[in-house]
């Protein structure tokens, strides 16, 4: 309940709405001009929907903060690769990051600009270079000596050239959930620092691959600057050094891990980011690759899912609702914070409404559950929400990064629709799966 009430007073201090383009008008929640259960009536539900103005506003704010550098800013597919999300993306001069084959044929078949492709993930395969140096992407991020050297003979057999970004380990350890923390120096990503001018030496000189690029990746979550503008100054003098050997190194390539507004809207924003870092990377002659995930696209999606039953046991209250861990997983796999409401509520129970009125009527505290066979299977524990009943629609929020990505069959479910909005239009941007299709590869 505290968590709540502090996310609508913050958010509305802030933003005025509930979510961006998420926002009740007398009682009903619009995504951007459209009613959202509209959508419901129509696509069925669960379905995830996505509104268009929102993330393009967030890939905007980032390419104006980092305006004053040269910055290519590099979505990362992996937080939410429906193609015609990265269609609309590329189109505003996104490029992006990949971290599989299908990652790239996505970008492909999106018109990406090859030339703003990072490819980064620790276990590429052969097959994956070569398609990626087949299609000319911009960077390879290498996580190990091991893959350099496949990558420079890859290159040597197949006649290609290309650039790599050694991605470093500045061991720095921070306030994140331990699941989600690569930064730290037990990983399998990335190289330790101390490791990074011996590598220089033996491989540097290759001939085919140029070595320009510094990767840093901070993985997710972080609530202050703080954590880049260390790394920045970790990596720093580590640019400085081999620059100093005679190295050409011309740009750092911060990764992915901005935070984005899932509980209390405190997180920094792209400007607060900029304003710490620009500087720093000004003054040491440095261009800039950015990959954010969701950071662009959290806050840009919602889940809608019905209320199949509300069950009563004893102490606990439950709405059993019709979307499970296998469209959502964030609540049971790092135990994710989603702020979840019904899409119609009286007039008192508008979140706008609700910043000076913490009074809970016609509230109650339930546990909102999905119908698998799993006890993790839950989005929210112990949640004041306004009573709901068989039948109502609630929508789960900020489910756009990592959401329908990570979606999967299990108890064979078919994967839900996805829709985009854009204004008071809406498009179905992927159908619902259907019971023949979940068996197809089967035949
Ligand atoms: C996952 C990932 C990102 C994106 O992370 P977000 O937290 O979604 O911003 C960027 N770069 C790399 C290397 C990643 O693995």
């Amino acid at each position: 309940m505290e968590i709540f009430i502090d996310y609508v007073r913050e958010i509305l201090r802030q933003r005025g709405s509930v979510i961006d383009s998420f926002s009740y008008k007398n009682g009903k929640l619009f995504a951007e001009g459209v009613d959202v259960e509209a959508i419901a009536n129509q696509v069925g539900t669960p379905v995830y929907i996505y509104s268009k103005a929102t993330f393009l506003d967030h890939l905007k704010k980032i390419q104006t903060a980092y305006a004053d550098i040269d910055t290519t800013i590099c979505y990362s597919i992996k937080a939410c690769g429906n193609i015609h999300i990265l269609k609309d993306l590329a189109v505003a001069g996104s490029g992006f990051d990949i971290v599989s084959g299908g990652e790239l044929y996505r970008a492909q078949q999106a018109g990406a600009d090859m030339s703003k492709i990072v490819f980064a993930g620790v276990g590429k395969t052969d097959a994956e270079i070569i398609e990626a140096l087949d299609a000319g992407i911009g960077c390879f991020n290498i996580e190990s000596e091991a893959e350099l050297e496949n990558l420079i003979k890859l290159c040597k057999v197949h006649g290609k050239t290309t650039k790599s970004a050694l991605r470093v380990n500045p061991d720095i350890n921070y306030d994140t959930h331990k699941y989600i923390t690569t930064g730290v120096k037990e990983t399998k990503f990335g190289i330790d620092i101390e490791r990074t001018l011996k590598i220089y030496d033996k491989y540097a000189n290759n001939g085919v691959v140029e070595m320009s690029v510094i990767h840093v990746h901070l993985g997710s979550g972080g609530k202050t600057v703080d954590p880049y503008v260390n790394y920045v100054k970790k990596v720093l003098p580590l640019v400085e050094d081999l620059r100093s050997k005679g190295y050409t190194i011309d740009k750092l390539d911060l990764g992915g891990g901005y935070g984005a507004d899932y509980e209390t809207a405190t997180v920094p924003s792209a400007a607060d980011y900029a304003e710490r870092i620009v500087p720093l990377l000004k003054a040491a002659n440095l261009k800039l690759i950015l990959e954010p995930g969701k950071s662009i696209i959290a806050n840009a999606g919602i889940m809608l899912t019905r209320t199949v039953f509300k069950k009563s046991g004893g102490e606990k209250n439950f709405v059993i609702v019709d979307a499970g861990m296998n469209d959502l997983i964030r609540p049971c796999l790092y135990e994710a914070f989603h702020f979840i409401w019904p899409t119609r509520v009286g007039e008192n129970l508008v979140p706008e409404k609700r910043v000076n009125g913490l009074e809970m009527d016609n509230t109650e505290v339930v546990d909102v559950v999905g119908p698998i066979c799993e006890a993790t299977d839950y989005f929210a524990k112990n949640r004041a929400m306004p009573m709901v009943e068989r039948g109502d629609l609630v929508a789960v929020f900020s489910v756009g990064a990592y959401g329908f990505t990570m979606a999967s069959n299990y108890n064979a479910r078919p994967m839900c629709a996805e829709v985009l909005v854009d204004g008071d239009q809406f498009r179905i941007i992927r159908k619902r799966q259907t019971y023949e299709s979940l068996i197809e590869m089967e035949k």
